[in-house]
């Protein structure tokens, strides 16, 4: 059975939670145990696809096809372990599960109460496959005192109680403030905020401090007396140049160790961090920088394209080259030529997006990428947009566009290249959608199998004529177009398994030119990078070099 580790926040959001689980993660799996990480959010949505990217950030899309928090990202990222749809809950979810239960009658005529209904929703929740793995690391979203939060706070204080001393242990991240003019750190907050949680009766075991000074031995003492934790289970969470040096830094603070004596591991098996160590050298012993830009609409957010931003990161250690990814916003170039923003760049990428504004621009950018033979990847509607480009100015299809739009707009404008997907296969099942179907989940989502022509440069780049990605989209490229474009020097070198589905198009006569209709990012590990971006960037260094 799993042992547990409830990780929760205090005093302000936006501490870096997601990231100390799942640097946790990763150092627990160094000293040689299986982990699995989990999110439980307060909010209520049942997920966070219908949320914008504006509000939330970046959707993560598990292979079996859950849209989850972007945090399941960063657990993948530092632990290689792939998310599943049940590592992810909301409130929302939670509360639509048990309102079914209720319609179905299933609670034989209860009251239906936030103790004991939504918290044994929650709990179950917690325990899904908890034979599988050594540890359970589940983060708690928000802040300690947030209202939407109590139903999982009593839950996993229950949980505590539910399973035999010493399975479960509670980390709580916070913040000391500096304040300048004293010269002083301060543990108030950090109190006040214990304080809170043991008024719901969770008593922490290890406290993460957040800080942007050293924490003297003295304040440390003095948050361990206040706080009911031992002095060496204060952890000091510093600023960091690199997210991917936090596992060698909570390390080096003794998070791990804390863990394992909380459990009473002893004693506890070495780590092995050289995965880490390799990881650091990377990113900081880089040689050179190449420039991506990044055409896009969500740019005021950066986590609204995390994970792509990360792959780049990654690729960029394949090479050992430092990427600079720029955002630019793609609708300056429906009023400007691009060429001025974008010729100083290596590299364009055009990433994925919903709804027509801006597309004319990343058209404009994939045209420019095609014609300055600059290496382009189009992920997502960043396919479609390269589809797009070439039927209009190669083959001669000036009204092509996608039926996104025109549906969006509500009248017909476009030849439709890229077109509504109502029908398709999902193993051997096939799924129907509608036009009017709910928004929520309904899209093509999760791992689908690809066929990539033998030969082609995408076969090359994989090493494999067979792969699996992650998608999430409504809309397709049509293949009625696919001779009028090959023709042209547009191949669709990967298929779904029935060819049916285009899953990516190239340009053999460009140094590198590929749009794909799934999110390669996704899957993109510090240690272990992507090949799409890992020879992307590569490209772009090239590029460099002519210069
Ligand atoms: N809006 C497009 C579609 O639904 C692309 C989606 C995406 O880029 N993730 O097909």
């Amino acid at each position: 059975m799993a042992r547990f580790v409830f990780i929760t926040g205090g005093v302000v959001s936006s501490l870096g939670k997601g990231l100390a689980s799942a640097a946790l993660g990763a150092l627990l799996q160094a000293r040689g145990f299986s982990v699995r990480l989990r999110k439980l959010d307060p909010y209520l949505n049942v997920d966070p696809g219908t949320m914008s990217p504006f509000e939330h950030g970046e959707v993560f899309v598990t292979d079996d096809g859950a849209e989850t928090d972007l945090d399941l990202g960063h657990y993948e990222r530092f632990t290689g372990v792939a998310a599943r749809a049940t590592d992810s809950v909301s409130s929302g979810r939670i509360y639509s599960t048990v309102l079914e239960k209720e319609r179905r009658g299933d609670y034989l005529g209860k009251t239906i109460q936030v103790i004991p209904h939504v918290t044994n929703e929650i709990k179950d929740f917690i325990s899904i496959g908890e034979d599988e793995v050594d540890f359970m690391l589940c983060e708690i979203g928000g802040t300690v005192g947030d209202i939407e939060g109590l139903p999982f706070f009593e839950a996993i204080r229950q949980f505590g109680q539910d399973k035999p001393r010493g399975q479960c242990i509670f980390m709580h991240l916070t913040l000391l403030p500096y304040i300048a003019a004293s010269g002083e750190l301060k543990t108030k907050p950090t109190q006040h905020s214990v304080k809170e949680l043991r008024s719901i009766g969770i008593a922490p075991d290890i406290l993460v401090c957040r800080s942007e000074r050293p924490i003297p031995q003295k304040e440390r003492e003095k948050l361990a007396l206040f706080c009911n934790v031992r002095s060496d289970s204060v952890i000091a969470a510093y600023d960091l140049k690199s997210i991917y040096e936090a596992p060698l830094a909570y390390h080096r603070e003794g998070l791990d160790q804390a863990v394992l004596d909380a459990f009473q591991i002893s004693p506890a098996p070495k780590p092995d961090l050289s995965r880490w160590h390799d990881v650091y050298d990377r990113i900081f012993h880089a040689e050179g920088e190449v420039r991506v830009a990044i055409v896009g609409k969500y740019t005021q957010l950066e986590d609204a394209y995390k994970s792509i931003a990360e792959a780049l990161t990654h690729g960029g250690m394949a090479n050992r080259v430092k990427v600079r990814a720029e955002w630019i916003d793609a609708e300056i170039f429906e009023r400007e030529d691009p060429a001025p923003y974008l010729e100083g760049f290596h590299a364009i990428l055009v990433p994925g997006g919903f709804g027509e504004r801006g597309t004319e621009g990343k058209i404009r950018a994939a045209q420019f990428a095609r014609e300055r033979e600059i290496p382009y990847l189009g992920i997502c509607l960043g396919m479609q947009m390269a589809v797009i480009e070439a039927a209009r100015n190669l083959a001669q299809l000036p009204d092509a566009g996608s039926e996104e739009f025109d549906h969006e707009a509500g009248q017909k404008r476009f030849t439709p290249v890229v077109y509504h997907l109502k029908e398709w296969v999902q193993g051997n099942q096939t799924v129907a959608r509608k036009a009017d179907d709910d928004k929520g989940g309904t899209m093509r989502l999760g791992a689908y199998t690809a066929n990539l022509s033998a030969g082609s440069r995408v076969a090359g780049i994989y090493g494999a004529t067979v792969i699996e990605e992650r998608h999430r989209h409504r809309y397709e490229v049509d293949i009625r177009y696919r001779e009028k474009l090959e023709e042209q020097g547009l191949c669709f070198s990967g298929m779904s398994p029935d060819g049916r589905l285009p899953e990516i198009v190239e340009i053999a006569d460009h140094p590198w030119f590929i749009g794909v209709q799934f999110h390669p990012e996704l899957k993109s590990k510090p240690f272990d990078p992507h090949p799409l971006f890992a020879d992307f960037v590569r490209a772009a260094k090239e590029v460099e070099r002519l210069v």
